[in-house]
């Protein structure tokens, strides 16, 4: 018998991702990710860029200055990274094509989960092809304290029918955490009035943003 033959199964390790434009990445975002990770013990976390917002947001900066901030915000986090899967795709970024790649990617057992925000979920309905983000990953849903959980109707409807009695996907999950109240639309105003930003951001995100003379004529 060859010494490997009695090793454990591979622990199959979940992939996490929290979506977003990052126009620019702040530290409401980077918090929020550091506590996915520890309620519930991710290793790793994956900030997902949009290539191009779908849901009627406008963009400030290019795509790889959006990437660059990221990056520079990850560099000394261990357990967050940039997934610049929607990058590469260089289409507009519809979550379900995105999670169906990933699930293409990784084994069926892999847990996939897709975090958001209470303002997205109670949105879901209108995603396209909705019903088979579920089919796809599970959900983590992230509230702020005070802020309510609205679950559509047919979002329930589907859920119940659904189902999803297997841990890699198909399972809602309520996550309410303690929110900076920072958003990049607050980071792109501060800029425009030339008020400082450095409370708000990382470190080498302000500095990379004050050496471009990023959202200095946006908002
Ligand atoms: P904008 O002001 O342009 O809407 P934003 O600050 O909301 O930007 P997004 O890129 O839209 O940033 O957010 C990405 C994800 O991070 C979303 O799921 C959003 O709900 C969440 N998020 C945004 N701001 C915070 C924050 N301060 N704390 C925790 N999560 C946040
Ligand atoms: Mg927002």
């Amino acid at each position: 018998m060859g010494i490997f033959e009695n090793k454990p199964p591979k622990a199959v390790s979940p992939k996490v991702l929290l979506g977003g434009t990052f126009d620019p990445v702040h530290r409401g975002h980077i918090l929020a990710a550091h506590q996915l990770a520890d309620r519930f013990g991710f290793a790793s976390v994956g900030l997902l860029p949009c290539y191009q917002p779908v849901h009627g947001k406008e963009k400030h900066v290019s795509v790889s200055q959006r990437v660059d901030m990221l990056e520079l915000a990850v560099a000394n986090e261990p357990k967050l990274s940039v997934d610049t899967s929607e990058i590469i795709r260089k289409e507009p970024s519809y979550s379900v094509d995105t999670l169906r790649a990933l699930r293409q990617k990784e084994s069926p057992k892999t847990p996939i989960y897709f975090a958001l925000g209470t303002d997205a979920f109670n949105h879901i309905t209108t995603w396209k092809d909705w019903e088979s983000i579920l089919t796809l990953c599970n959900l983590i849903v992230m509230t702020r304290p005070g802020s309510a959980l609205v679950w559509p109707d047919s979002l329930k409807k589907f859920h119940e029918e659904f189902n999803g009695s297997y841990r890699a996907l198909g399972k809602i999950y309520e996550f309410t955490f303690d929110a900076l109240s920072i958003s990049s639309t607050q980071i792109r105003m501060q800029l425009k009035l030339k008020r400082p930003i450095d409370q708000l951001v990382p470190e080498p995100v302000a500095d990379y943003i004050c050496r471009n003379r990023l959202y200095v004529n946006t908002l």
